[in-house]
């Protein structure tokens, strides 16, 4: 792949200028997940509904009781496009693919494709997150396509 092809392979700058994710207390249990490779959903501890994004109540049932559950990381592609100019160009340099992610458990993420040709990816590709590890604190959800 060339690298005016590759948008979805952002280079070391893209991850390094990137906005680092902010944990409030509320989601850290979310992020700590990611810094151990693991993709965590919270789910009602009543009517066992999937929450996301985290939130303090079950939209369902309103039940404040709930577990972070690992998911299998992996699901299809629900809607994405290429972003050609950010609205930020300091951190958002390069082109890069926002994506909505339907994971096979139901729950749709916005979040990267990357590692992979944009012209590859088509609505239902299969795809499983590929973290990454941004520093010592930080580790994003991007997601890969599956035998690209
Ligand atoms: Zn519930």
């Amino acid at each position: 792949m060339s690298d005016e092809h590759t948008a979805s392979a952002p280079g070391d700058e893209f991850w390094s200028l990137r906005p680092r994710p902010r944990p409030t207390p509320f989601t850290e249990p979310f992020w700590q997940a990611t810094s151990e490779g693991r993709l965590v959903v919270q789910r009602c501890g009543a009517c066992r509904n999937w929450r996301w994004p985290p939130q303090l109540a079950c939209p369902e049932c309103l039940s404040e009781v709930g577990d972070w559950v690992d998911t299998a990381g992996t699901g299809t592609v629900y809607s994405y496009s290429v972003v050609h100019r950010g609205v930020d160009r300091t951190r958002f340099p390069r082109r890069y693919v926002l994506a909505i992610v339907e994971l096979d458990e139901g729950i749709h993420l916005l979040t990267n494709l990357v590692g992979c040709d944009p012209s590859d990816i088509s609505i239902g590709s299969r795809v499983r997150v590929a973290f990454r590890h941004l520093d010592e604190d930080h580790t994003v959800y991007p997601f890969t396509l599956i035998d690209a």
